[in-house]
């Protein structure tokens, strides 16, 4: 508790955290931001207490987006604050996480059988089973998985520039699996080998968000054995998933360096130089995903490809966040859609603005996708979202018409 009680106080309740926090500009209520919580747990760890239910309801109320932190001239580390503030709920008996995911999904009028649908398709160890937002939205079926669509493989020696190993994560390799496809194609096509290996499993993050840290260490540990067996053999592990990005970068101990897709055709293959062409160029937006942003600091590559592939153009809010947030869709589902409303109108603005049809609104990471598309059906904004994968092998395959 001590160490908690330091990383509390580094906290001088300035308010910077009120301007980027995507739950108080829904509720607008202190409690709802960074410093308002910080001040509940410095009374609540002092006293020694249990939660209370309203103690409860404030901290799930969190995306775990880590704007706060982004912001806070004070460096307090706030993610870690909230992931150690749910695991004592956790060990306290105060939050039993299946009874909490029950709960709401009988709440939605389909919700069980949804529900059941859902959970005969995934594994049980999925982190989807607490991250898909089930009930009333869009949400795409899952089809069949990525190990169906593509064997485990292995690049022969000396073939390419150098290899790495694909870690989809579990939405890429459940919902999103052309993506995962079209990733696979274009690394190759700029050279790099791409080692597939489906013994791995969730990355953790909705667990460690929800304060499950014993399930985290558990995933943690069986994926970098999986890691392991690759070390000699690759440069470097890539995902095209912020969320599994932020979780590998930022938790684990790596046998070799991770990088987001962004920085690996960026920063290691110059690939935007060589992407560029004459042909015709869709126009683009970009929302930066908060894991991908915030959380690891990448944000100029993604615009660098678009730049060069794209007529791109500025969009308000493109970094305020969509209101997905690992577990949080499913814990708090009418916030997150409240959130998801907010950008959606910051989008339909900024679309509006430049009166230009045929726009596209591209992401990186699938978390985004999900909760962007959703919220703008429910809106009634008829803009298509994409990973910025998919855009860029969409135009390669355009340039060579
Ligand atoms: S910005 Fe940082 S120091 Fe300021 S109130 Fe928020 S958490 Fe505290
Ligand atoms: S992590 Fe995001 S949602 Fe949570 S308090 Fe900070 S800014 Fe608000």
């Amino acid at each position: 508790m001590k160490d908690d009680d330091r990383q509390l106080d580094l906290c001088v309740k300035c308010g910077t955290c009120r301007t980027m926090c995507p739950v108080f500009r829904v509720t607008g209520e202190e409690g709802g931001v960074a410093r308002g919580k910080i001040s509940i747990l410095q009374a609540l760890y002092r006293g020694n207490t249990r939660f209370s239910e309203e103690t409860l309801d404030f901290l799930n109320q969190c995306v775990t987006c880590g704007s706060c932190e982004f912001v806070c001239p004070r460096d307090v580390p706030f993610l870690q604050i909230i992931e150690n503030a749910r695991a004592k709920a956790l060990r306290d008996g105060q939050i039993s996480l299946s009874k909490k995911i029950a709960l709401k999904l009988i709440s939605g009028k389909r919700g069980i059988s949804a529900a059941a649908g859902l959970g005969r398709l995934l594994p049980g160890d999925s982190g989807l089973q607490y991250k898909l937002p089930l009930i009333k939205r869009h949400i795409p079926k899952p089809g069949k998985s990525l190990d169906s669509l593509l064997p485990p493989f292995s690049p022969p020696l000396g073939r390419y520039r150098f290899d790495v190993l694909y870690f989809p994560g579990c939405a890429m390799r459940y919902l999103y699996t052309e993506t995962a496809k079209n990733l696979v194609t274009l690394l190759n096509r700029l050279g790099v080998g791409v080692f597939l290996d489906f013994g791995q499993k969730c990355c953790g993050f909705p667990h460690l968000t929800a304060g499950d840290t014993k399930t985290f260490e558990q995933l943690m540990s069986h994926n970098n054995q999986t890691f392991s067996a690759f070390k000699d053999k690759i440069k470097y592990i890539v995902t095209a998933c912020a969320t599994c990005g932020s979780a590998l970068k930022n938790n684990y101990e790596l046998p070799v360096e991770i990088l987001d897709i962004n920085e690996l055709l960026v920063d290691v293959l110059d690939a935007h130089f060589q992407l560029k062409s004459d042909k015709k160029r869709p126009v683009t937006r970009f929302h930066h995903p908060c894991h991908l942003m915030k959380h690891q600091h990448v944000k100029d590559q993604p615009e660098d490809i678009l730049k060069e592939i794209s007529d791109f153009g500025e969009m308000e809010g493109a970094d305020f966040c969509c209101g997905f947030g690992g577990s949080f869709s499913v814990f708090e589902g009418e916030l997150s859609r409240g959130i998801g409303d907010k950008k959606a109108e910051m989008i339909k603005q900024s679309f509006a603005e430049t009166g230009i049809k045929e726009e596209v609104l591209v992401t990186s990471c699938p978390g985004c996708i999900l909760q962007l598309s959703d919220s703008l059906k429910r809106n009634g904004i008829h803009v298509p979202v994409k990973h910025i994968v998919d855009v860029i092998i969409e135009y390669m395959e355009e340039s060579h018409d």
